[in-house]
């Protein structure tokens, strides 16, 4: 579980604070003499990549931009990891707000959902990191604060039900407001993503997150070159840097392009429902108009697009 309840975070880190300043003053000065101004700053820090830097928010991109952007970042990712990856950038669908449901009901805790994760988004083995905590629940309780995240006993356990919890991607994200330099935002089909490149790694969104769904990466993350999903995207499953924050994309590279989380994928009881909250047809409209759904803290007005329900 995240400890976004710790006191708002100092950034007395040397490479972050480098970064806000490098980035304020490339807002300031023309791009050609800060570039020069930077340039034995640059120097002195050969870990610094200085086009990446230089490299403008995700949303400023051309498509130009972006695929020198994306070639870079697959060097780096053969330098760094020995490994062949290609950058996508699937764009949102017309007519496609995404919405999750997952039936308690069936759940019986076994976290493939989490293992799952863990491999398809590139995760640091080392932290054993994923976008999804299952917590262990007393029966008659729904309030996931009360859960226990870190059993470990065969499943399912007598009087307990399980409530795995990721990012609600909430209409009304306070993660998305508490960055000050806008490097988190909701798309088009309702998907909250990180510019991993523009991060900062205040934590500031991660503290304001009331449902502790968003990561930070402490370590560079390692992965051995075998185990790494080379098909990656730029908002997505990339390998992130360290020092910034991460968080669950509903699988934005697998889901925009018609195939499904690999949560749900792993899930072998169909806990799992995923779909287009427009399509009148779809499963996850038929969970939301036929079964008593109900969303995690619901009284704070984040409308998450994640819903739960027991079966009657
Ligand atoms: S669950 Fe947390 S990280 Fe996800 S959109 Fe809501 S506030 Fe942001
Ligand atoms: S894989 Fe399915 S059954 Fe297992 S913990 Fe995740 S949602 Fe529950």
């Amino acid at each position: 579980m995240s400890d976004s309840n710790a006191s708002l975070p100092i950034i007395d880190n040397p490479g972050v604070n480098r970064r806000r300043f490098l980035k304020t003053a490339g807002a300031t000065l023309g791009l050609a003499a800060w570039a020069a101004a930077m340039k034995p700053l640059l120097d002195l820090t050969p870990e610094v990549n200085a086009d990446e830097f230089l490299q403008k928010h995700y949303r400023e991109l051309t498509p130009e931009q972006k695929a020198v952007v994306f070639k870079r970042l697959e060097e780096e990712a053969k330098a760094e990891y020995d490994v062949d990856v290609t950058i996508s950038d699937p764009p949102p669908m017309e007519n496609v707000l995404f919405g999750y449901a997952l039936n308690l009901s069936v759940c019986i805790g076994c976290r493939k959902c989490a293992e799952a994760c863990h491999i398809e988004n590139n995760h640091d083995r080392a932290s054993n990191n994923s976008y999804i905590c299952v917590f262990e629940m007393e029966k008659g309780g729904i309030d996931f604060e009360k859960g226990n995240a870190t059993y470990d006993h065969p499943v399912p356990a007598p009087g307990k039900y399980y409530m795995p919890v990721q990012c609600q991607q909430c209409e009304n994200a306070p993660c998305v407001t508490a960055c000050p330099i806008e490097a988190t935002w909701k798309e088009k089909d309702g998907i909250v993503v990180v510019d991993y490149n523009w991060c900062i790694g205040c934590r500031y969104c991660e503290a304001a997150c009331p449902y502790h769904a968003r990561r930070f990466n402490w370590e560079k993350p390692e992965i051995p070159a075998e185990e790494v999903n080379p098909d990656q995207s730029y908002l997505s499953n990339r390998i992130r840097p360290q020092g910034v924050m991460e968080k669950c994309t509903f699988c934005l590279h697998r889901t925009r392009e018609g195939r499904l989380p690999a949560c749900l994928e792993a899930c072998p009881t169909g806990a799992r429902v995923f779909g287009n909250l427009l399509d009148p047809d779809s499963e996850i409209r038929w969970v939301i108009e036929n079964k008593r759904t109900f969303v995690l803290k619901e009284e704070l007005g984040t409308k998450p697009r994640f819903f739960y329900y027991f079966d009657e």
